[in-house]
């Protein structure tokens, strides 16, 4: 039987980004740990004949959350739904997705911790006793039916693991937290996609865009698509090292791989003068939702030191100031 794939969640990304996600096992780099550990329960629950536990995923955007998931329903040879939190409003809608199911298929839900109390509540009995109780009607009349379900894999992913509740992490069978990818991960990622993408690469090219990508494949692949831009306008057959330093300067993105965002947050920190910023301040000045200041510019900048979560906000670390080549003067210096 053909494996069904369905995405039902809204590409944000560019069409030609699809075709650069892989699809099979070895074609996905990095996040060893995980998938050491994955590959065992796939094994293991092949070998029972079962569908694979219930898996959580959590991260910032972009580290493949979404991508391992389908390989997963590629290794389980399973069907797969891919849909987003925020698409299902309704109980009813969950209600039709989980319904619609068959034994052993996958659904993924992506940015989870968005569910409403209500459709929730619905997921718990799905994911633990694969039934689920719908009420029909309102007042005296109301009446609850019992849905039996196939056994499902539920695939959830999140970039805020804090804001899940619970009993809904609870059900997971097992969780797994993403980690930044190194530039020596990112470059293999961009010189597989350079060959999907027909185009030659050279590999200290691959290495630079790594460099600069966030620890996040799809920042690397974002940028790569661009130095092709402009390789391509050039008329240069293959990618060189020294047409991608000069694109991606001109993009405006920095050799410690900082975007225009990162230098103005880190900025802020450092204007601060020792003192903890508190989030709604950081995003009101940058003009960003806190939301996204949390989940998308914090973390990657906490992972490489760059920027101190404490009980009172945010602080710069000493290496903000190194990295902005700003001296610390010594009454800063005693900050830390
Ligand atoms: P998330 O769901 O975490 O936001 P995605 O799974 O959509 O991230 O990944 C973004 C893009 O990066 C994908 O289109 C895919 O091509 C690429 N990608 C992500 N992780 C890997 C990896 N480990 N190896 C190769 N490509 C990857």
């Amino acid at each position: 039987m053909e494996r069904l794939v369905e995405i039902e969640k809204f590409e944000s990304e560019e069409s030609t980004e699809i075709t650069l996600r892989p699809d099979a096992w070895d074609e996905y780099i990095g996040q060893n740990q995980i998938k050491k550990n994955l590959g065992v329960f796939i094994e293991a629950s092949k070998k029972r004949q079962e569908a694979l536990d219930h898996v959580l995923f959590f991260g910032p955007p972009g580290l493949g959350k979404t991508t391992l998931a389908l390989i997963i329903a590629n290794e389980m040879n399973a069907n797969i739904k891919v849909t987003a939190a925020p698409m299902i409003e309704k109980s009813g809608d969950l209600a039709a997705l989980l319904t619609n199911l068959e034994e052993g298929d996958i659904l993924f839900i992506d940015e989870i911790h968005r569910l409403s109390p209500a459709v929730e509540e619905i997921l718990y009995s799905s994911m633990e006793d694969f039934r689920i109780d719908i009420i029909i009607g309102s007042g005296p009349a109301a009446q609850t039916v019992k849905i039996d379900l196939p056994r499902f894999t539920l695939i959830g992913a999140t970039t805020r693991a804090g804001m899940l509740s619970n009993p809904l992490r609870d059900r997971f069978g097992m969780n797994f937290r993403m980690q930044f990818y190194s530039p020596e991960e990112l470059a293999k990622i961009i010189s597989q996609a350079s060959n999907k993408l027909d185009k030659e690469i050279v590999h200290e090219a691959c290495v630079e865009i790594a460099k600069r990508s966030r620890g996040t494949p799809r920042i690397a692949l974002r940028l790569l698509r661009r130095v092709r831009d402009f390789a391509d306008v050039a008329d240069e057959k293959n990618i060189e090292h020294s047409r991608t330093q000069y694109a991606l300067n001109e993009l405006g993105i920095n050799s410690h791989g900082f975007d225009e965002m990162d230098i103005r947050l880190l900025n802020l920190l450092v204007g601060a003068k020792g003192r903890a910023m508190g989030l709604s301040t950081i995003a009101a000045a940058l003009s960003e939702d806190e939301g996204t200041v949390e989940d998308v510019l914090e973390p990657y900048l906490i992972a490489n030191g760059y920027l101190e979560r404490t009980a009172k906000g945010r602080k710069a670390t000493r290496s903000t100031y190194e990295i902005l080549n700003i001296p610390l003067d010594l009454e800063e210096g005693g900050l830390f």
